[in-house]
């Protein structure tokens, strides 16, 4: 399975990093060494002095496609969950100011938990989910689907465009605003909707 990610898809985020709004999705992947499963630790690497957590929408792949017309990319995915995408913010700050490759900043070990996933039927409308981050109990966090730039199916289509979409596939939506350092002994708590999904030790 592969992890793709939408880099830049909240307004209020890309204003809070001083990013340009991209005119077209901004994506990356991460390989599945990246993956963490509920329960799993969070290892807090050493290459890094400034891990942010970016709570993001996470939807799991049900069928393999590629070249998916935007009006079918609903077919596609039955399953939603949150996840962490875990970002070297110091060493992502130097290779982009170098125009390189981020992968060393967003793809190592560890750097993609996610939560159980739960059927897309549940929620009325996917483009209108309320989830957030807490920190130790503190509200960090707080995003709502409707403010994406890119909307899911829109993504869905984009990116099986470029590479063919496959069973088990994860795609990383974007994080909203107030993404944050971590350090050793935090508790992260994602929830979507209210509801507490991901639990997440920094060790
Ligand atoms: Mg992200």
């Amino acid at each position: 399975m592969k992890i793709i990610c939408v880099g830049r898809n909240y307004a209020d985020h890309i204003e809070e990093l001083h990013n340009e709004r991209p005119d077209a999705p901004v994506i990356f992947m991460k390989p599945d060494t990246a993956l963490l499963r509920p329960g799993e630790d969070f290892y807090h690497p050493d290459f890094s002095e400034d891990i942010h957590h970016e709570a993001e929408i996470v939807v799991k792949i049900n069928k393999m496609g590629k070249n998916i017309a935007e009006e079918f990319a609903h077919k596609y995915y039955d399953e939603i969950g949150i996840g962490i995408d875990f970002t070297a913010r110091d060493l992502q700050s130097k290779l982009k100011a170098k125009g390189l490759p981020w992968e060393l900043a967003k793809a190592f070990n560890g750097s993609a938990p996610v939560s159980d996933f739960v059927s897309k039927s549940q929620f009325t409308d996917l483009q209108n989910l309320s989830f957030s981050l807490t920190v130790n109990g503190q509200s960090r966090q707080e995003g709502n689907t409707s403010m994406m730039l890119y909307k899911i199916d829109y993504l869905i289509s984009f990116v099986s465009r470029f590479f063919t979409l496959k069973t088990g596939d994860l795609v990383f939506t974007g994080t909203p605003k107030g993404v944050a350092p971590v350090k050793i002994g935090d508790t992260l708590v994602a929830a979507i909707e209210g509801k507490e999904m991901l639990t997440l030790h920094v060790k």
